[in-house]
This record gives C-alpha cells, sequence and structure tokens, in this order.
C-alpha cells in the first residue's frame, strides 16, 4: 500500500501530533505546507462537523488528493456551549488566545467557578468516494484563575477530568494522549484502516 492524505494544516505541532496518532504502515501525511498557499477558507458552517467537512471539501477540491481537515474549541454548559465553533475569534477575528481566555473568564464571572465544559474536536475524511467525520471530546471543569504554561488557546483554565492540573500545567504529551483530538484521530485510524 502506498497511499497519500493531506492533513489540511500549516500548524507543525498539529502536524506531528496526527502523524503520531495515524501511524498506519504505507500511509503519508502530507500537510499545506507541501502545497501552493491556498487562500483563507471561511468557516460558514454551524457545527464543528460542517466547519471540518467545508474545509476538507475545499482543499480536496483544490488538490485531487483525499483530506483530513479538523475543526475543534471549548463548550461551556452555563454558557449554552459557548464559545464553541467560535472559540478561536470569541474576543473578535483580530484578538488572540490571551484575550479570548480573558472573555471567557469575564463571561463566567456571574455564575462562579469551576464550571463544567469540554473541548470538542471534529475530524472529517473526504476523498473522491468516500467522506465520513469522527468526533472526540474532552470532558472537564473551567477554573477562575490560569496555571500553567504549556499548551494554547483555553489550556491554563481547563482542568481536565481525573486531574488536579489544568491542561497547560500537565506534560504536552500526557494531555496529547487524553485529548479530544487524540480521541477523534484514533476513530479516524480505525476507520482508515477498514478502506484503505
Ligand atoms: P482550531 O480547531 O485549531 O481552529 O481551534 C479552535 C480554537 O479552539 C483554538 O483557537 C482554541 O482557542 C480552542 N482550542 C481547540 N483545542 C484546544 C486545546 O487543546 N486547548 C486549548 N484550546 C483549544
Amino acid at each position: 500500500m502506498d497511499k497519500k492524505i493531506l492533513f489540511a494544516t500549516t500548524n507543525k505541532g498539529k502536524l506531528r501530533e496526527i502523524k503520531e496518532i495515524l501511524d498506519i504502515p504505507g500511509l503519508e501525511i502530507l500537510s499545506l505546507s507541501d502545497f501552493p498557499a491556498i487562500p483563507e477558507i471561511e468557516e460558514t458552517g454551524s457545527t464543528f462537523e460542517a466547519n471540518a467537512f467545508l474545509k476538507a471539501d475545499a482543499v480536496q477540491h483544490l488538490f485531487d488528493i483525499p483530506v483530513i481537515a479538523d475543526d475543534s474549541g471549548l463548550e461551556v454548559d452555563i454558557l449554552n456551549g459557548a464559545p464553541g465553533i467560535y472559540s478561536a475569534r470569541y474576543a473578535g477575528k483580530t484578538k488572540g488566545d490571551k484575550e479570548n481566555l480573558e472573555k471567557l473568564l469575564r463571561e463566567l464571572l456571574p455564575f462562579g467557578f469551576p464550571q463544567a465544559a469540554r473541548f470538542v474536536c471534529a475530524a472529517a475524511f473526504v476523498s473522491s468516494d468516500t467522506r465520513f467525520c469522527e468526533t472526540g471530546t474532552m470532558e472537564g471543569m473551567i477554573i477562575s484563575d490560569p496555571r500553567g504554561s504549556n499548551g494554547f488557546g483555553y489550556d491554563p483554565v481547563f482542568m481536565p477530568e481525573g486531574f488536579e492540573l489544568t491542561n497547560a500545567e500537565l506534560e504536552l504529551n500526557v494531555k496529547n494522549s487524553i485529548s479530544h483530538r487524540r480521541k477523534a484521530f484514533e476513530k479516524i485510524r480505525n476507520h482508515l484502516i477498514t478502506i484503505l
């Protein structure tokens, strides 16, 4: 078997993590860095799954190669699932991780801490004749005071179930072994094994 799949990211850390999970003999995982630059794909879907498919479809169409694309974010129960699909741009399109995290804590202040939440990842596979999407979640709690310097995004205020440390205090390999992305991509791996 000599198969190639394009994982629609330019993020080196994500690529490394996903290559490690999709370690199927004879399968080569490429990234967007191996292809000519493409225009930004607007995430206009209303669910993680819709946005993952949107990205996978657009990239598959451009390069005519099987594609995996993912979309992820944080859902907080008391905020009815916000920031959800807006996690990356919660504080505004031009703002970053720090502002997003600060906005989250501001929104939660009236309700108190800790608050039940989960990270969600949807990963979509699209080829010329097959399409499917798998999701993974990581349950936990949002705490009031950021702790730790590993990871990214909302990691400093997210304490995963079964741990007394935040994602940002956990070693990266520990977080990656329990993450929403790990769970979604392990399901992708199991699915791919049956069709490749
Ligand atoms: P994307 O799917 O890579 O675009 O991620 C969307 C956003 O969700 C990120 O910008 C983060 O704000 C948040 N997010 C997703 N996964 C994680 C995680 O593992 N830790 C912290 N934040 C995350």
